[in-house]
């Protein structure tokens, strides 16, 4: 669920990107690329094995548009085959997931392993359907775990912090119970449960052949990873919804369960700007080829919105969450419900900590007349 709040574009990229009424469907394609897993230390190989990493791109009528899902190993007769992420849980995709790993000469039961960057379905929707015909081992984040295994508890937890956020946020009736049926209608997304193998950060993982090594990236969602491997060139890393080529991942309303949701993923951008990656495989759109560069983009983008948050509260007094969405983003539909208010949230939370703005039952006031919301990131 990256996604992408902005007024306008928001919801044209909704319809075109995602498909809904736009008629957009069934399509994928495949790129290749060759990599070296080898003269690391800790590698298990001598340092000559190759691995392939490859893309499928899968269409994605429910969420944000086009999946990418990154297929490692099983070239060599005993190598083990690995996926990296696994689109939304539809017929439609798997279909789509078997005609790509079909084009590769591979069979959804021929999976050893599948890895996710974080629970949403539109990336690990499928895990459980690939488990259930190859019997393949699922690894995602611990702090992820018990939503992909589908745990009642988990759930039940998750959606009374839906309610109880809602009501906070003060989304007013007709909204709420237009995303209360999106969400409702489009629960079946997220698949079957799954039998999870939980990791957490600076874990070493060997998936197809290649070492992974995980870099918990937090803030879009709690158990939001990055996978750092050995390119030919350099390191490279798959990144999930943590940058994305053209929006800026949804922070605040993607997963309610992250606490400081703004600092968390300002942290997260940090780290993918100083870790010295030379390109990253993100969840959707292709690979980004300045990765530090793009983090400091979503950085300043981030800056610039806290700045109308401030500019919001300083022109119209005490708002509630719901009021300063309204103003950032105007009227939305669909999932835009939860993310808008969500962004908003993120903003005001972020200000909150900082003792910018004080909450006073569910508005939002300034205390600070004099703003420095440069001092509230991290140096360009
Ligand atoms: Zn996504
Ligand atoms: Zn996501």
């Amino acid at each position: 669920m990256a996604a992408l709040v902005r007024p306008l574009v928001a919801r044209r990229a909704w319809t075109g990107e995602a498909g809904i009424g736009g008629g957009e469907n069934a399509h994928y394609h495949a790129t290749g690329t060759k990599y070296m897993t080898g003269d690391r230390p800790g590698s298990p190989d001598d340092g000559h094995e190759v691995a392939t990493v490859r893309r499928i791109q899968l269409g994605n009528t429910v969420f944000e548009g086009l999946n990418d899902v990154y297929v490692l190993g099983g070239t060599g007769a005993d190598e083990r085959l690995g996926l990296v992420d696994a689109g939304v849980s539809t017929q439609e995709t798997r279909a789509e997931l078997e005609a790509g790993l079909a084009e590769y000469g591979y069979a959804i039961a021929d999976v050893d392993d599948v890895v996710l960057t974080h629970w949403h379905a539109d990336h690990a929707g499928l895990a459980g359907e690939i488990q259930a015909a190859s019997d393949a081992t699922v690894h995602v984040h611990a702090a992820d775990a018990s939503l992909v295994a589908g745990e009642e508890t988990a759930w039940d937890r998750y959606h009374a912090l839906e309610e109880r956020r809602f009501e906070e946020w003060r989304i007013p009736d007709g909204p709420r119970g237009e995303l209360r049926s999106f969400l409702d209608s489009h629960a079946g997304a997220q698949g079957e449960p799954v039998d999870v193998t939980p990791f957490t950060d600076g874990d070493r993982l060997w998936i197809g052949g290649s070492v992974l090594d995980v870099v918990h990236l937090p803030g879009h969602a709690a158990g939001l990873c990055g996978f750092a491997f050995d390119a030919a060139e350099g390191r490279e890393a798959f990144v999930g919804d943590v940058v994305l080529p053209k929006y800026t991942p949804n922070v605040g309303g993607a997963d309610l369960r992250v606490d400081a949701p703004l600092q968390r993923y300002v942290e997260s951008l940090e780290r993918v700007a100083d870790a010295g990656w030379r390109r990253v495989w993100p969840g959707h759109r292709d690979a980004i080829d300045a990765p530090a560069e793009r983090a400091r983009t979503i950085l300043d983008h981030h800056r610039e919105r806290t700045r109308r948050v401030v500019d919001v509260l300083s022109t119209h007094g005490p708002c509630d969450v719901w009021t300063v969405s309204a103003h950032l983003f105007g009227g939305l539909e669909g999932i835009h419900i939860l993310h808008g208010p969500g962004e908003a949230w993120a903003h005001l939370d972020h200000l909150a900590h900082a003792g910018v703005v004080e909450r006073d039952g569910d508005a939002y006031a300034l205390v600070d007349t004099d703003v420095r919301v440069d001092s509230l990131f991290p140096a360009r």
